[in-house]
């Protein structure tokens, strides 16, 4: 694991693999690391190649999407020579039927020599069977298809030709950086080492950096069309429709899609998203609500705030980023690997690369990663068996939701050496990741208040944290109950949360915090920027002063820290913390130490549903009931401190406050039942004896 590698690619979708092929044959060594090939949103896709149809206002995007579409016959047919696997590119063109009402706006677009407009009595022509309604449309004939999951099927097999190494299975953790350089990246196999490495990991991408690519679902169907021998198939052409297209495959399949939904990872087919395709589909060419379906699927398009990708340099002098290609990804392939491969092996930056870096984002999303609540990241290939007799589609792998092991993306949630020990149990939920950094427990805990440093530390291992706040002002000081207790914890394990409890205004809390920062490196954790910012000016209820927060944490990011901000449970102010660049915010239940409990829920609700940083509460919590109920309503973790350090066995209630984290984030996952106001019985009531 620990040779020197030359370029690694992080991500095996169409992305990454097309890079690493086009390294290779420019002759550097290229290994790609690659999570789960299935569940890429380049498996998930239609394949249309359809920069007209798209109708993109970007100019320089749609340079980029025209010179990717000019590549692809060339490059395409390098593939098929290279493995002898058709990859299915079709210049079939694109019919964009528009209705008359309320679509008149494109109607009177100029015509080019790469759109011509068609009358209805023409389209109809050109595709006969379309809806009543439509009153025209644009034909693109420069547009096309390609058949991704065979190109897919072409890239994995080139790279395996040219003999890229390539790590399936295997997850990136973290990217190690030192210096403005990556060092290594951490993965599920161990630390990889190389020259250079290039982030194409699709829409989870800001796991590892914090990029602003965020999923955006889209679901998908497949219809078998009808076929009379020596007949075409009832359709030759893309359909480029109102919210609907239709891509027919030269098989007979025809791809149905797509649904545009920003519901983050929640995955599955849904009735409403699949009623949603039909309705439009049938409307748009209604013969199809006879034709037999074969198969249902979804997938996470990369989405970018300004739905353009991210391409070029990143901070990093050796790290390049290629990621949130949106709705155009396998259209932009090719482009992206010339380009690419021109930068990072030759340092020729195309003219067109600026307009794509990540700075564009940058004073938004300095230090911010994004809510880690990925609890199904397969893209999902869902055959209906049933329904899907052609063997052709035996690729797609059903997906799982159920908490079993799976190899292929072993992420542990089990935080307690109880559960770990005597029950694995492994589900598809990402680690929490806060500021770049990975940690499997979703439990925090403190330092303060224990009866004794034995009681401490029992406590800390039986809890199963991974990180363990501690106020810099009394270990500085040494305060009662704070003497040693830097040297009693293992920070070799533990990831040091330096607090800075105490401070009153805004200034105190900044010159704690680099006091923090430097204890901690003291302590050997030469790279913890963390701190968790308290300005409390009141001392009756300990109640945290926004105002103060915000200016602080503005300040501290500025600096370069990772922000983890103490909150009552106010939305905006959540907000305002994460557009600043705060890692994550931590909302209170109630007040501190007062053991009293969620007493906020519906402003918990509200900044959890709109934080794309973890959200961790803090404070309050007196049960594990109360530490479960906090993780059911989908927080990302959890930080307790007075009710275990002040329990009558403090290592009994840590141990029981990381099992309930546990608890209530399978039962978040695992996805509650509706309450009902009436009974409904668990079994049948017929067959029963009268
Ligand atoms: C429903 C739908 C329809 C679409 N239709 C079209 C279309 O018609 N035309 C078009 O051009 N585009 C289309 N797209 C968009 C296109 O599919 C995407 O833009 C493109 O596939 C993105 O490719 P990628 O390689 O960046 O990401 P992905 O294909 O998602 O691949 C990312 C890979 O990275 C891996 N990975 C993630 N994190 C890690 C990690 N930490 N360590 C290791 N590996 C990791 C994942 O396992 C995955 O395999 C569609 C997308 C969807 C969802």
């Amino acid at each position: 694991m620990n040779k020197n590698r030359e370029i690694i690619v992080i991500g095996g979708g169409v992305i990454g693999l097309a890079i690493a092929v086009e390294l290779k044959l420019r002759g550097a060594e290229v290994t790609v690391i690659s999570r789960d090939v299935q569940q890429a949103a380049s498996d998930a896709a239609a394949g249309m190649l359809a920069p007209m149809a798209e109708d993109i206002a970007d100019t320089k995007m749609l340079d980029l999407c025209l010179r990717s579409r000019w590549l692809y016959p060339e490059w395409t047919s390098k593939l098929e020579n290279l493995t002898g696997i058709a990859t299915g590119y079709l210049p079939c063109g694109i019919l964009a039927p528009l209705y008359g009402d309320g679509e008149t706006g494109r109607i009177g677009d100029e015509e080019t020599g790469s759109k011509t407009w068609l009358d209805r009595e023409t389209i109809n022509f050109y595709q006969s069977g379309l809806g009543q309604d439509v009153a025209g449309g644009w034909w693109y004939p420069e547009d096309g298809q390609v058949d991704n999951r065979c190109l897919m099927r072409s890239l994995i097999q080139a790279a395996q030709n040219l003999k890229i190494e390539i790590q399936e299975g295997v997850t990136v953790q973290a990217i190690q950086q030192r210096a403005g350089n990556v060092t290594n990246i951490m993965t599920s196999q161990g630390s990889f080492t190389a020259e250079k490495y290039v982030l194409a990991t699709g829409s989870w991408a800001s796991e590892l950096l914090p990029v602003p690519v965020k999923p955006v679902k889209g679901q998908m169907m497949s219809l078998r069309m009808p076929h009379q021998p020596h007949e075409p198939y009832p359709l030759q052409r893309v359909l480029f429709g109102n919210n609907i297209y239709f891509v027919p495959r030269q098989d007979g399949r025809l791809i149905l899609g797509a649904t545009v939904e920003d519901v983050g990872w929640t995955p599955h087919n849904t009735p409403q998203g699949i009623q949603n395709l039909l309705n439009k589909a049938t409307k748009l060419y209604s013969a199809v609500a006879d034709w037999q379906i074969e198969e249902f699927w979804w997938g996470f398009r990369p989405g970018t705030p300004d739905e353009l990708p991210i391409l070029g340099i990143s901070p990093c002098d050796n790290l390049y980023l290629a990621t949130g290609h949106y709705r155009n990804g396998i259209l932009l392939a090719p482009v992206t690997a010339l380009l690419m491969t021109d930068l990072i092996l030759e340092q020729k930056s195309d003219p067109l690369l600026p307009h794509f870096s990540w700075q564009r984002f940058s004073n938004q999303s300095q230090n911010k990663t994004v809510n880690s609540l990925n609890h199904d990241f397969n893209n999902g290939h869902n055959s209906l068996n049933v329904l899907n007799q052609d063997s052709a589609n035996s690729e797609s792998n059903g997906i799982n939701l159920s908490l079993e092991v799976k190899e292929k993306s072993p992420m542990t949630i089990a935080a307690s050496p109880l559960l770990s020990s005597h029950s694995q149990i492994i589900s598809e939920d990402q680690p929490l990741i806060i500021a770049g950094k990975t940690f499997k427990s979703r439990l925090m805990t403190g330092t303060g208040k224990y009866p004794n440093i034995e009681a401490m530390q029992h406590s800390i291992v039986a809890s199963g944290c991974e990180i363990v706040t501690v106020a810099v002002r009394r270990v500085q000081t040494k305060a009662a109950g704070h003497e040693g207790l830097a040297e009693a914890i293992d920070w070799q394990k533990i990831w040091m949360l330096p607090n800075t409890a105490g401070c009153k205004t805004a200034d105190e809390a900044v010159r704690v915090a680099r006091l923090g920062r430097e204890m901690a490196k003291l302590l050997g954790q030469e790279d913890n920027n963390f701190v968790k910012l308290e300005v409390i000016p009141d001392a009756k209820y300990l109640l945290p002063d926004p105002i103060g927060t915000l200016e602080a944490a503005e300040q501290l990011v500025k600096e370069g820290f990772a922000v983890l901000p103490y909150i009552n449970a106010d939305p905006l102010l959540a907000k305002r913390l994460e557009e600043v660049g705060c890692a994550t915010v931590m909302p209170l239940g109630s007040p501190i130490g007062s053991g009293q409990g969620i007493r906020n829920t519906a402003n918990i609700e509200i900044i959890i549903e709109q934080s794309q940083i973890p959200v961790v509460v803090d404070a309050g919590i007196g049960t594990p009931s109360e530490a479960a109920q906090a993780m059911e309503m989908g927080a990302d973790a959890l930080l307790i401190n007075s009710a275990i350090a002040l329990a009558k066995n403090p290592p009994a209630m840590a141990q029981a406050m990381g099992l309930a984290a546990v608890a209530g984030r399978l039962a978040y996952l695992a996805g509650r039942i509706p309450v009902k106001q009436y009974a409904s019985a668990s079994s049948p009531l017929t067959g029963t004896i009268s």
